[in-house]
């Protein structure tokens, strides 16, 4: 226990380390059955002399707040009346000026009010279509704790120092060798390793943008993209989607207008629709791109996880050279916990990126790259692959054979080739956030259209992972979500005030 005391201070020292006990005990800081120091310990530390903590102490036991216990010590006791959280926690204006500017910000992260209407579930165990993640239960664990003890057994200097900044050469190459089984050209000079592609994204935003620049997104997408750019303070110019992906007429309109600086796309298995650009229209994305001097971020979360069709080329494998910034990550294939992810770009750029990295978190942990460097070779992450698309590819069918079972009439959704989502319209005008505390009543949760789109609020739309359950779950799962439209389309419910969008 550190206790401030101020011996230039009127206040006694024995009230003064009450009254800090009193506070933290009140706030719930110190919890109950914590053990308090012996007073002869805590004058010690404290610098003080016995009697004053003992005073302090037979205060505190007076007041319910401690309880001594014969031969056993003194102990935070339950506080009469209960912990009171609230008083810890300071109303707006108690926080010096310059945080409360913070307050006014004016981007809502849409990742955090994800979170809150996951937190807000209530009911002991819904059915999750929420998450943006694989299934935690396909990740290699035991496979990988063997790396990892592996390389802790070895503990070298190398091992336990920052490593190379660019990332672990070996691994570097790795990825280069994988992206080239996949017919995407990387040199391991080319490789940034990141913490996490999310830190690719936030490194290639950084470097390339300044506030009210324009960035051109598909509507919808990532929301953890939405955040990154709102949080830069650049302008978001949504490009709408068709079942063949971003729309490429409303794309060359969006870079006509001369001030769009970076082009961000999820062209494959995107997040959230699920769809791919298709070939011909990658092609044009990259023509377009070079026409009007805009560079392109392709984000490849999930590329490697296709279930059925045949595999488009990479925008960065149509590259002409230095017009693609990629971005992989090992979160969806392997786990998102290792926090290793990646970006592959190629001239000045590549240097300005590290640059900004080094400022930003000096390197990504050596130790996790060099577990996942001893752990994946290319045949290894490619026999997982294969088992993760399987598993994956006959869950997916599984949840559509769902929606169709159970969905009332007039739901629709295109049945993505591979990737984590399937994303749903509902019937009618029906919007996915008035939906969702129902269907969170019936023991079922997804993520809400509206945390997609970079403005737009009421949505028609859900997105749907259907990675994580056995078939059993999804189709109960799905029940639960047919209940609730039900309930939500009973008559004399209100409905949203103004037709919904009609676009993918
Ligand atoms: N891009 C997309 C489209 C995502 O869905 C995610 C994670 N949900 C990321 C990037 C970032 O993932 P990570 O930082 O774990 O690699």
């Amino acid at each position: 226990v550190r206790i401030p005391l101020d011996r230039a201070s009127p206040v006694p020292l024995y009230q003064q380390i009450t009254g800090f006990l009193r506070e933290q005990i009140r706030t719930g800081s110190l919890a109950p059955e914590t053990r308090l120091p012996a007073t002869r310990e805590l004058a010690r530390l404290l610098g003080t002399s016995r009697v004053t903590v003992a005073n302090a102490y037979a205060d505190l036991e007076s007041e319910g707040l401690l309880i001594s216990r014969m031969g056993s010590g003194t102990y935070v006791a339950t506080p009469p009346g209960g912990t009171d959280r609230a008083a810890a926690e300071r109303s707006d204006g108690d926080w010096p000026l310059w945080q409360q500017r913070l307050l006014t910000s004016t981007w809502l992260p849409a990742m955090r009010e994800l979170d809150s209407l996951l937190s807000a579930t209530p009911g002991p165990d819904p059915i999750s279509f929420a998450s943006g993640m694989g299934a935690t239960d396909l990740f290699p664990i035991v496979d990988f704790r063997k790396a990892l003890a592996a390389v802790l057994r070895e503990a070298d200097s190398e091992t336990l120092g920052y490593g190379d900044r660019a990332g672990n050469p070996a691994l570097c190459a790795t990825i280069a060798h994988i992206l080239g089984a996949q017919g995407i050209p990387a040199r391991p000079e080319e490789v940034l390793i990141t913490s996490g592609s999310q830190q690719a994204l936030a490194l290639v935003a950084r470097l390339l943008l300044h506030p009210g620049d324009r960035v051109l997104v598909e509507s919808p997408t990532y929301p953890g993209a939405i955040d990154l750019f709102r949080s830069l303070d650049v302008h978001l110019q949504g490009i709408p989607m068709d079942e063949d992906g971003m729309r490429v007429d409303r794309l060359e309109e969006g870079m006509q207008s001369g001030r769009a600086r970076l082009l961000y796309t999820i062209p494959t298995f995107h997040n959230p629709t699920g769809l791919c650009l298709s070939a011909g229209r990658r092609r044009q994305v990259l023509a377009l791109a070079q026409r009007y001097n805009v560079p392109v971020v392709e984000d490849d979360f999930a590329g490697d996880l296709r279930y059925d069709g045949r595999a488009l080329p990479a925008l960065k494998a149509l590259d002409p050279g230095g017009w693609v910034i990629y971005t992989g990550t090992f979160s969806k294939m392997l786990m998102p916990g290792l926090r290793v992810g990646f970006l592959v770009a190629s001239g000045p750029i590549y240097n300005g990126l590290l640059a900004l990295k080094r400022t930003t978190d000096i390197a990504t942990s050596n130790l996790m790259q060099r577990a996942l460097q001893a752990y994946i070779t290319v045949g290894r992450y490619q026999t997982h692959l294969r088992r993760a698309c399987r598993i994956y590819r006959a869950r997916r069918d599984s949840l559509v054979e769902a929606l169709k079972a159970y969905m009332p009439e007039g739901t629709r959704w295109l049945t993505p080739q591979g990737g984590l989502f399937i994303w749903v319209r509902l019937p009618g005008d029906l919007s996915a956030t008035e939906l969702y505390p129902l269907a969170a009543q019936e023991g079922v949760i997804f993520a809400p259209g509206s945390l997609f789109y970079p403005a737009e609020k009421d949505q028609p739309y859900l997105r749907m992972n259907f990675t994580l359950y056995p078939d059993s779950m999804l189709h109960e799962g799905v029940r639960r979500l047919a209940a609730a439209v039900a309930r939500a389309r009973e008559p004399g419910r209100r409905l949203p005030r103004r037709p919904l969008p009609a676009q993918v």
